[in-house]
């Protein structure tokens, strides 16, 4: 049965002490509520500090989460974890922690799939479904947070990197990260948010103006008009050029190095020509450009280049004088490029699901 208990997140601060002022509590009680949830808490009467009745009313008024963990699955022994999450209304979403020595990461999703349809990816071959709310989107770094704290980890970065195009779902991901940020949530510094854009050009601008200087990545993935209007089909729309100009505006305004996020595919984008073109776009710019080996994709006619050929393009890069990395391939094992749980599901191969 559907459970119509809204999700005590979808409360903004106000409203919640609003809620607590016609139930005799004091505002501060929101605080404390808040605090249980960041700490990983999945029931209201979890909240020992709280009174019981008040628990009790909340449990009867609201619901702790609205997502519910239909999949998971695990790679790098235990380093990566990928959960799908069903929403309210049925679309599902997928969200990935990432466990490094000094940070554990969370790649969050903003939408159920996407609208852009980028031909390599995953996401981009289902039907795109809904916009996130922004509670939705925090709910995600929520569950994280509890994983990592029974495992004696604090959840310290977020990247806008899972499925869905977040700029597409402006108001609820600025909305989302305003929360994430909030000190008094899970006081995520802006600077450790990454949200990413395939190049939605007014929404950058719109986002420079915020004053929440997170780190914008773009995903560019070719230099080239032509091979990026096949790439990155919004490309038709926002030409790399203009693109990268606002990109930079945004670095200028922010104070922020642009990292410029590069899915390296065998053949297509991954040549010497690709290589110049893209090392003339960046000249001179605050900017960062990380390399991402293709994660492959069933159904789809791209492949990753091999380790040298990978090495080769980033010696090129470095070569003229841009910042570059490669990431690493976190992931594989747990269907980790966006999307990839979420079809195996749909497949019901549940062999590759725990
Ligand atoms: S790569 Fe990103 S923008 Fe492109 S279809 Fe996939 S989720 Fe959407």
């Amino acid at each position: 049965m559907t459970d119509l208990r809204p999700p005590i997140l979808s409360l903004s601060a106000a409203e919640l002490e609003t809620w607590l002022a016609e139930h005799d509590a004091p505002a501060y009680r929101r605080k404390q509520v808040w605090t249980w949830l960041a700490r990983g808490a999945t029931t209201f009467d979890a909240m020992r500090d709280v009174p019981r009745s008040l628990r009790e009313a909340m449990e009867r008024e609201f619901r702790a989460t609205s997502l519910r963990p239909v999949a998971v699955s695990e790679a790098d022994s235990g380093l990566t974890t990928k959960t799908l999450f069903e929403l309210d209304g049925g679309h599902s979403v997928e969200a990935v922690v990432m466990r490094y020595t000094e940070r554990s990461t969370l790649c969050i999703s903003s939408q159920a799939g996407c609208p852009i349809g980028c031909p390599f990816c995953a996401t981009g071959k289902f039907p795109f479904g809904r916009n996130l709310k922004a509670h939705e989107i925090v709910e995600q770094a929520v569950d994280a947070a509890r994983v990592l704290a029974a495992e004696g980890r604090r959840l310290s970065h977020v990247v806008f990197m899972g499925m869905g195009e977040p700029m597409a779902n402006y108001d609820s991901v600025v909305d989302s990260v305003r929360r994430l940020a909030d000190p008094e949530l899970l006081g995520i510094s802006p600077r450790r948010i990454v949200v990413s854009t395939s190049g939605l050009i007014p929404r950058i601008t719109q986002l420079s103006e915020e004053n929440i200087p997170v780190t914008l990545a773009i995903s560019l993935h070719a230099a080239r008009d032509e091979l990026r209007d096949v790439l990155v089909p919004i490309n038709r729309k926002y030409p790399v050029r203009d693109l990268v100009d606002t990109a930079q505006a945004y670095a200028g305004k922010t104070g922020r190095r642009v990292s410029y996020e590069w899915v390296m595919l065998a053949g297509v984008n991954d040549t010497e020509r690709d290589a110049r073109e893209l090392g003339l776009l960046l000249k001179g710019k605050h900017a960062h450009v990380n390399l991402i080996p293709f994660n492959p994709v069933d159904d789809t006619p791209y492949r990753a280049p091999e380790r040298a050929a990978i090495r080769a393009f980033r010696t090129l890069i470095d070569a003229q004088g841009l910042n570059v990395t490669v990431r690493d391939t976190r992931g594989r094992e747990a269907d980790a490029a966006c999307g990839q749980l979420h079809e195996r599901v749909m497949r019901n191969d549940q062999a590759a699901v725990s």
